[in-house]
């Protein structure tokens, strides 16, 4: 059994907010720790009253993982699990337990295997449910949007793709992921986001050759018309697309000056 539990945390950068999976049963495991609001942990509660006895977070963004010193709190035999990134883990308050790639943990009445998916972050993990197929995706992909690569911030493209990828080889038959609704058809909108990285990429490498040097000078002529408000979001998208082809030798970069090789 799967209860999808909101975590109360609407806002600019959430949108409607986050979604996050509790697994009750035999042992029970939260997905996600939400931010610490009231009304998620009440959700919580009302699932079951002694709470999860393992919170597993799938990245240490900041509305993954906020919650973990509130859970803590309120059901202080939690343990807490994730891939670590040790910098932002500890401004959590918890002790986190290592979940590397492959580790097979027991949740709810089943088991998850924990598949490692940087890109969107370096700690991002998924967990794969192999027998339902499911895959509990965090920020991997949603439905509506795309995802943010924050380059500035531990974010990577090429590991992005190569994550995509590899969760295309899985052929999950669905994905739950932490912001917007269930996704029933994964297979074309994991092709769907590789594609318009892809195409992102062409209008990069043209603005490159265009003689366009600087991040805003290709934010400009990419994201004509954007709400001032995602330029940062933009700037980041460009500058992960940049070290992509940097990495792949396809262009250079010294300070905010960029070229094609
Ligand atoms: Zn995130």
């Amino acid at each position: 059994m799967i209860v999808r539990l909101h975590a109360a945390n609407p806002g600019p950068f959430t949108g409607a907010g986050n979604w996050t999976y509790f697994l009750p049963g035999e042992n029970p495991v939260l997905i996600d720790a939400g931010v610490g609001e009231a009304a998620h942990l009440d959700a919580v509660a009302q699932s079951r009253s002694d709470g999860p006895t393992h919170v597993i977070v799938t990245h240490a963004h900041s509305d993954h993982i906020a919650g973990a010193g509130a859970i803590a709190a309120r059901w202080p035999a939690t343990r807490f699990s994730k891939y670590l990134w040790p910098d932002r883990d500890a401004r959590h308050g918890v002790s986190w337990s290592a979940l590397n790639d492959g580790a097979i943990v027991a949740a709810g009445d089943s088991k998850l295997e924990v598949i490692h998916t940087p890109g969107h972050s370096p700690d991002h993990i998924a967990l794969w449910d192999g027998e339902t197929r499911t895959l509990f995706s965090g920020d991997l992909v949603t439905a509506a949007t795309t995802v943010v690569i924050p380059a500035t911030s531990g974010g990577s493209l090429t590991a992005y793709l190569e994550s995509l990828r590899r969760v295309l080889t899985l052929a999950p038959a669905k994905l739950l992921p932490a912001h917007g609704p269930e996704i029933d058809d994964p297979i074309p909108l994991l092709q769907r986001y590789i594609q318009h990285r892809h195409e992102r990429e062409v209008q990069v490498r043209s603005a490159l050759d265009d003689g366009l040097q600087t991040i805003d000078a290709i934010v400009e002529r990419i994201y004509t018309g954007l709400a001032p408000a995602l330029l940062p979001m933009a700037r980041e998208s460009v500058l992960a697309h940049l070290l992509k082809l940097q990495d792949e030798g396809l262009a250079e970069g010294a300070g905010d000056r960029w070229r094609p090789l």
